[in-house]
C-alpha cells in the first residue's frame, strides 16, 4: 500500500471500527512518572480565561522527549495562540489527543503514530510562557456522551473532555 492508502485506510479504519481497536495507552512525557503531574488538574478552576482546566498538565525538562499516547493518524500540527505548538491525534474510539505548549513538533500532518512513538518536545510555548515546561493533554471526544455531564463549572462540555488521569492509570 502506498502511505497515501494507509492514512486513509487507517482514517476509515477508525472511524467504522473504533471501538473495537484497543488502545495502548502511553504516558506522554518519556520519563514521566504517574507522580509528574497534579491527578486532581482535570477540571480544576479558576483556570484563566479557560475557566476551567480541560486537560492536564504533565510537567518535564525543556526538550524532553513527548510521545504519543496512543495509535492514531496526526490530524493537526500547528501554532494557536494558547495552546502554542500543537498536535492533535486521532485515535480508537473516536478520541481527539490533543499535545500542546511543545517546544519542537517532530511529525507532520497525516502521519501514522504509534504509541510511544516520539511526535515532540517538552516546551513552554503559548500562553505557558513563563512558566515550567510542561505538556498539557486532553482527550476529546468525537461522539459526545451526555451521560458524563454534570453540575460543575461548564459541566455541559464533560459530553467532550475525558481526564486524561484517569485515560493514562487504565
Ligand atoms: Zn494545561
Amino acid at each position: 500500500m502506498t502511505t497515501s492508502k494507509k492514512i486513509l485506510f487507517t482514517i476509515i479504519a477508525v472511524l467504522a471500527v473504533g471501538f473495537l481497536i484497543p488502545e495502548r495507552i502511553k504516558i506522554p512525557v518519556v520519563g514521566a512518572s504517574k507522580n509528574d503531574w497534579n491527578h486532581k488538574s482535570f477540571w480544576f478552576e479558576p483556570w484563566g480565561t479557560s475557566g476551567v482546566h480541560k486537560g492536564i498538565d504533565i510537567f518535564g525538562k525543556l526538550g524532553s522527549g513527548v510521545a504519543s499516547t496512543t495509535d492514531g493518524v496526526v490530524i493537526f500540527t500547528g501554532h494557536i495562540p494558547k495552546g502554542g505548538n500543537v498536535i492533535v491525534v486521532f485515535g480508537p474510539k473516536w478520541r481527539f489527543h490533543y499535545f500542546a505548549h511543545l517546544n519542537t513538533v517532530n511529525t507532520s500532518m497525516f502521519s501514522l503514530v504509534g504509541s510511544g512513538d516520539l511526535i515532540g518536545t517538552v516546551g513552554d510555548s503559548g500562553n505557558a510562557k513563563g512558566k515550567p515546561p510542561h505538556l498539557h493533554y486532553s482527550i476529546v471526544r468525537l461522539i459526545p456522551v451526555p451521560w458524563a455531564i454534570d453540575g460543575s463549572t461548564q459541566g455541559y462540555k464533560k459530553a467532550m473532555f475525558i481526564d486524561p488521569s484517569s485515560y493514562l492509570r487504565a
